[in-house]
């Protein structure tokens, strides 16, 4: 088996940490997750993870509160997330740092985009968590964010009962069809929710690739690394 990518932006969206309870974190479904990142890191792969925390809250969807009020509970989310994702991890035997957008020193290093590449080169996984650390972005954004900022060659974005990007929303319309190259363009002219614009604008302005998988089959980590064909892929032009 062998990685065709160096350096890795892995984006677990929080949904996909739920499980079947749909909410929080389930201990069994991070734990497979976990096991599939410890391939990777025994490849020699260079993983960052970008955690979301859609399982614990969004900030849009909260109606009456303040917005950024409740973008800032959605990114205490995320740092929820990150610590029992390192847990999980360091369970499996991967060495690893969690740099927080927020500073919150007591529970996690502050990012520092020098010192999360000597992580890296080092060969720690390091999770990011507070997403950018400023409200009205995704954390979808801020994996395109770091990546640029880390110079990693391409940003995996493992989605939850979905396997790639469809014309439509294949739970709805049984007629979507399942792209297996994109344009950033493309996403943006076609209107595909897959990411929010900043995020797809982020990525295409900085050419960074994308792969889009499915996160169900947590082997798929390890088979999008290895130069399988699954997925959508996502080109700059
Ligand atoms: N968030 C934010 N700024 C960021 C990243 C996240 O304000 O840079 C907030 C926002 O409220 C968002 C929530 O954190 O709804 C959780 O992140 P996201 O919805 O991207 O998580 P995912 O859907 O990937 O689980």
């Amino acid at each position: 088996m062998s990685p065709i990518f160096k350096r890795v932006v892995l984006k677990i969206s929080g949904e996909s940490l739920a499980g079947q309870k749909g909410v929080g974190v389930d201990t069994e479904t991070m734990n497979n997750i976990s096991k599939k990142i410890k391939v990777l890191y025994e490849l020699g792969v260079q993983v960052a993870i970008v955690v979301g925390g859609g399982n614990f809250w969004r900030g849009r969807d909260s109606r009456d509160m303040d917005r950024t009020t409740s973008d800032y509970i959605g990114m205490l989310g995320t740092v929820m997330n990150a610590l029992a994702f390192q847990d999980s991890l360091e369970l499996a035997g991967v060495d690893t740092r969690v740099q927080s957008a927020i500073d919150m020193k007591q529970v996690a290093e502050p990012y520092i985009r020098r010192k999360a590449v000597r992580h890296l080169e080092k060969g720690r996984v390091v999770i990011f968590a507070a997403g950018s650390g400023s409200p009205y972005f995704s954390t979808d954004t801020a994996a395109a964010l770091r990546a640029a900022e880390i110079e990693a060659e391409v940003i995996l974005l493992g989605k939850k009962g979905v396997d790639g990007i469809y014309s439509s929303d294949p739970k709805i319309d049984a007629s979507a069809k399942k792209f297996d190259e994109l344009s950033y363009i493309d996403i943006l002219n076609l209107g595909l929710g897959i990411m929010d614009s900043t995020a797809t604008s982020l990525c295409m302005d900085n050419k960074i690739p994308l792969i889009v998988f499915g996160i169900d089959e947590p082997e798929n980590i390890v088979d999008v690394v290895i130069g399988k064909q699954i997925g959508t892929h996502v080109k700059e032009v």
